[in-house]
């Protein structure tokens, strides 16, 4: 239960939304799906006075146009799932749904946005985002803006959100390209410790065809934020990997400050991350032959 007063606004306009967030500022929050806003509000994490819920905005639809895939903020996991196969790289998103292991119920309520906009190092959307160049739409006081997920990630829990802002959607663009996933995770009904989206250029192109920076392995809930390799240094002339014990040291390297909670001390994250590296460029290779 949630003890303390609150307002529910589910606003039609966008512009209604906007306003009221910035008028209200600190006291206000968006509520997407709800999955981790209504557990912190009960728990009493959280102070607010208002909350702004956008289910009344028509933000709800996962969308494939142009080879590109446009993903509203109000789209669950289910609603992509729900979707045709999308395309190319952008399939990772409806992999990465399928696998949310909180099961039917927050599949059917979660957001890819929410998750997005929440940014705990230890899910799987900010790495998946970052690793297909995703494009995110963020509406304002000053209008519409974009930014590169590279750029909206900035630490844990901490986007490129400025006031009065909220996220309408994130477009991906599916590009024909030879895709490995893996999550490595304590059980089946636990969250990530480290995940590995490997893109590579499509079987038979050249590694550095027009578009493609060759073999490029963005890691997840290894550190605050993504972490985008390209792993041009280390590849032989045939494209190889050199030796497992060469690769860990190269990735463990490349971490800094590993993230620390409940599921994994920083260590064996960092201890772990070459080994799933390995692992999604394996299935890359073997799954797009
Ligand atoms: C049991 C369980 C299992 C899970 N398993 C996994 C897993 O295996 N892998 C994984 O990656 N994740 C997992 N998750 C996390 C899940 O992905 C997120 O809880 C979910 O996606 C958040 O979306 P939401 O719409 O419910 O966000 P909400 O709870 O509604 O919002 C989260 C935060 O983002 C803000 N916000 C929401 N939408 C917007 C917006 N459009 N613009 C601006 N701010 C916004 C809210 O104000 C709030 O601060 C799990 C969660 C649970 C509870």
């Amino acid at each position: 239960m949630i003890r303390t007063a609150l307002r529910h606004h589910a606003p039609t306009e966008l512009a209604e939304a906007v306003a009221l967030l910035d008028s209200h500022a600190e006291r206000a929050a968006v509520l997407g799906g709800g999955t981790m806003l209504v557990p912190r509000l009960t728990r009493g994490e959280l102070d607010l006075d208002h909350v702004i819920d956008l289910r009344r905005l028509g933000l709800g639809t996962a969308t494939v146009t142009d080879g590109r895939v446009r993903v509203g903020a109000r789209a669950t996991y289910a609603n992509l799932l729900a979707a045709p196969a999308f395309p190319g790289t952008a399939q990772l998103l409806q992999r990465v749904a399928g696998g949310i292991t909180g099961g039917p119920q927050i599949r059917c309520q979660g957001t890819v946005c929410g998750s997005a906009a929440y940014a705990n190092p230890s899910t799987e959307v900010p790495a998946a985002l970052v690793a297909l160049d995703a494009t995110m739409h963020l509406h304002g006081p000053g209008g519409a803006r974009t930014a590169p997920a590279a750029a909206f990630f900035l630490d844990a829990y901490k986007v490129d959100l400025r006031r009065g802002e909220l996220l309408t959607g994130v477009t991906v663009a599916a590009r024909p390209a030879r895709l490995g996933y893996c999550k490595l995770k304590l059980a089946e009904g636990s969250w990530p410790i480290a995940t590995a989206a490997a893109v590579l250029p499509p079987a038979g192109a050249a590694d550095h065809a027009p578009g493609y920076r060759g073999a490029v392995v963005t890691l997840g809930a290894i550190s605050t934020r993504p972490i985008k390799l390209d792993l041009a240094p280390v590849l032989d002339d045939a494209g190889r990997l050199p030796g497992d014990a060469d690769v860990d040291e190269w990735v463990a390297a490349r971490i800094g400050e590993p993230w620390e909670d409940e599921l994994a001390p920083g260590g064996y994250r960092r201890m772990v991350a070459g080994a799933v590296l390995r692992r999604a460029l394996h299935r890359a290779h073997e799954e797009n032959r």
